[in-house]
């Protein structure tokens, strides 16, 4: 079975119910963090998760509401671990992921600085294995495997979806995209998709230019919907809701995915947990829109 826990439901916009995006996946003994947006140590802590506890980070590409709070997680592990033989952290994303983490360690610079010189057992700086990828297999190790596929969020590019295989059971992470040949290959056949989404219908008609702007490169909600169904998977996981779901609206939201998914929808709140298990996946094909 893999765990998934929508630790950050919001976007860019400061939301008081709503944390920034970022999506916990715990699949057997391993922790993964999928983005790492606004409020996501709180988020964690109440997932009963931390910091300290990730086997790696996963970033799906390099927009501020995805990383907003790299940093504070890059000090936080570093801070509250006192296993001096404790493994960098992981950290996979697009290329840029190396210039941003050592961005953000340089304007911690002078707080690494300050710990180091007061905690004798503190003697460098937080260790980060980074890698940068843009397809293929990126992480085998016990009975999980990781894949990545290219996504379409342009301008932004590269950007990542990932694939989170164990015991049978799988999750794809798409992060911000349109609908995508890239996305369909690497959905194809999943347990589950957690797919951010945007209200196109909403969204269209504000009056700033620069906000419909978003448009052209998010998903709708019937479009993630039709993604998940042209791929076959078993669950569609809705999350990074623009605008914020309002209380009492999450079944407007769930009626506009089931036009075009009919299989089972998860959306809500932060913290919203959803159990994935072996053989949780339709056909390709099986389901058809508008059937
Ligand atoms: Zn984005
Ligand atoms: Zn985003």
């Amino acid at each position: 079975m893999i765990e998934v826990t929508l630790l950050g439901t919001g976007s860019p916009i400061p939301d008081p119910r709503r944390a920034g995006p970022a999506t916990l996946v715990r699949a057997g003994d391993q922790t993964f963090l999928v983005d790492c947006g606004r409020g996501v140590q709180q988020r964690l802590a109440a997932a009963g998760a931390s910091a300290g506890a990730l086997t790696a980070l996963l970033l799906t590409h390099l927009h501020s509401d995805h990383i907003a709070d790299l940093g504070d997680l890059l000090i936080t592990r570093w801070v509250t671990t006192f296993d001096p033989d404790a493994p960098a952290l992981p950290i996979i994303g697009p290329p840029g992921t190396r210039d941003v983490v050592d961005g953000m360690l340089a304007a911690f610079g002078h707080d690494i600085g300050y710990r180091i010189a007061h905690h004798p057992d503190l003697t460098g700086p937080p260790r980060v294995d980074v890698r940068e990828v843009e397809s293929g297999t990126v992480w085998e190790r016990g009975d999980v495997q990781v894949r990545v596929g290219a996504t379409d969020h342009r301008p932004v590019a590269p950007t990542l979806g990932f694939r989170i295989e164990h015991a049978g059971a799988s999750v794809v992470l798409a992060g911000d995209t349109v609908p995508c040949a890239g996305l369909d290959d690497l959905a194809r056949g999943a347990g589950a998709l957690v797919h951010t989404v945007i209200r196109k219908d909403l969204i269209s008609l504000l009056p700033q230019q620069r906000a419909r702007d978003i448009c052209d490169y998010h998903s709708s909600v019937e479009e993630a919907g039709a993604t998940a169904t042209r791929a076959g998977v078993g669950i569609l996981v809705l999350t990074h809701y623009v605008p914020g779901i309002a209380p009492g609206q999450e079944e407007e939201w769930r009626a506009l995915a089931a036009t075009t998914f009919h299989r089972q929808i998860e959306l809500g709140d932060d913290l919203h947990r959803v159990e994935v298990h072996p053989g949780m996946c339709g056909a390709p094909d099986e389901i058809r829109p508008g059937a």
